[in-house]
């Protein structure tokens, strides 16, 4: 039987306590580097940390049983895993992705990737037609990001795997914003998920993770192996931070998402917030496709205030809040995508999707939301 994802996130798909030692309940961390052989050509299953690690091999298996997977990679950030994605590709070889990704992706893209020859190219993926004119005879993969980031444009992941059905493309989506609480892609025929564990998994704004999910047998094999092959494995002590961090996901995410809705209905309210991006409004462009295809709009919050100067005292006067980078955790953050996440984006592009000087990205944490409004309301006074 399966269990519920609330279930899912605290035992997996179950049998794992079962496993550990002593009747631990919770999860041993297998701090070794190398394990010993029981004779010659005999294994405990474990040879050599870098390729798989029991405490490592059982948050893979909670995170396969939250987004559905065959298998799932911990890597040591979100970027090592969507490094690992580009493995599976050379020179020649086109990808069209989202437009507004995340910064860093970008930056990979444009400079790791270009150098082996690989093609990006952005569009508006939330725009069906658009993605189907930019597929190219080269085009191998679409990589997506719904919502994105930080816009909050959504995309139709029915679409998207019709279009790479049609055109024999894999189709490879960064799930870090929702979350498998929220949205799983593979349900809806995507081959690989991304995650940067660094966020809603691991929750606490304090260890970086990366996951790589699969749903398909073959690609699983060819990951696993580049996996051990490049090293980008997640360590003993941080896939165990990870597992404590994803037993509290459900709570998180209901939390911080009831946050999030009253927050972006209060920023619609005043008079120096002039534009209010949140996913979870009615009035979204992307509300009903997500409403399709997640069983949420999550805990992030875009907004334009009405001038530079107003978005910068913003970011000075906050008090509760946090000026910082990342996203997900129980602390509330608030960023300046132009200078931070999104500054190694060509300006040209900053400017077309909005990303400008009176632009804001927020992430609901957990505290009382008054006390957040009280915060931001004395910043925008
Ligand atoms: C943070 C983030 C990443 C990169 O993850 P790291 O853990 O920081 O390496 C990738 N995609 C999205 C959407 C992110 O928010």
């Amino acid at each position: 039987m399966d269990y519920d994802i609330e279930t899912r996130c605290i035992h997996g798909r179950g049998g794992n306590q079962e496993k550990h030692p002593f009747g631990a309940v919770s999860v041993p961390i297998f701090q070794t580097a190398t394990f010993s052989h029981p004779g010659i050509g005999h294994s405990t299953g474990y040879d050599y940390t870098r390729e798989s690690n029991p405490t490592r091999a059982e948050l893979e298996e909670i995170m396969s049983s939250l987004e559905g997977a065959v298998d799932t990679v911990a890597c040591s950030t979100g970027m090592a895993a969507i490094e690992l994605c580009l493995e599976l590709f050379g020179a020649k070889d086109h990808i069209l992705c989202s437009e507004d990704l995340y910064g860093g992706s970008v930056r990979m893209f444009d400079t790791i990737g270009a150098q082996r020859g690989i093609e990006f190219s952005y569009v508006n993926t939330s725009k069906v037609k658009l993605v189907e004119n930019h597929i190219q005879e080269n085009t191998k993969a679409l990589y997506i990001e719904t919502p994105s980031n930080p816009t909050m444009q959504v995309t139709d992941l029915a679409q998207m795997r019709r279009l790479a059905d049609e055109f024999h493309l894999l189709l490879i989506v960064d799930n870090t914003f929702l979350s498998p609480y929220f949205q799983n892609p593979l349900e809806f025929g995507a081959d690989l998920v991304v995650h940067s564990g660094t966020k809603f998994l691991e929750g606490h704004n304090d260890t970086l993770a990366g996951f790589l999910s699969t749903s398909n047998a073959a690609l699983a094999e060819r990951i696993r192996y580049l996996f051990k092959t490049i090293g980008c494995c997640l360590a003993p002590f941080d896939s165990f931070l990870l597992i404590r961090g994803i037993k509290t996901l459900s709570v998180r995410m209901e939390k911080q998402q009831s946050n999030a809705a009253k927050i972006a209905g209060w920023l619609k309210q005043q008079e120096k917030v002039t534009q209010v991006y949140y996913v979870g409004i009615p009035e979204h462009p992307g509300y009903e496709t997500n409403r399709r295809q997640a069983r949420g709009a999550g805990s992030m919050i875009s907004f334009r205030t009405d001038s530079e100067e107003t978005a910068r005292l913003i970011l000075e006067r906050v008090k509760l809040i946090t000026y910082a980078e990342s996203l997900g955790g129980a602390e509330s953050l608030i960023t300046y995508p132009m200078l931070q996440t999104h500054g190694d984006v060509p300006a040209e592009v900053r400017e077309r999707l909005g990303i400008t000087s009176d632009f804001l990205r927020f992430s609901a944490g957990i505290e009382n939301v008054d006390d957040l409004i009280a915060d931001l309301a004395q910043a925008l006074a």
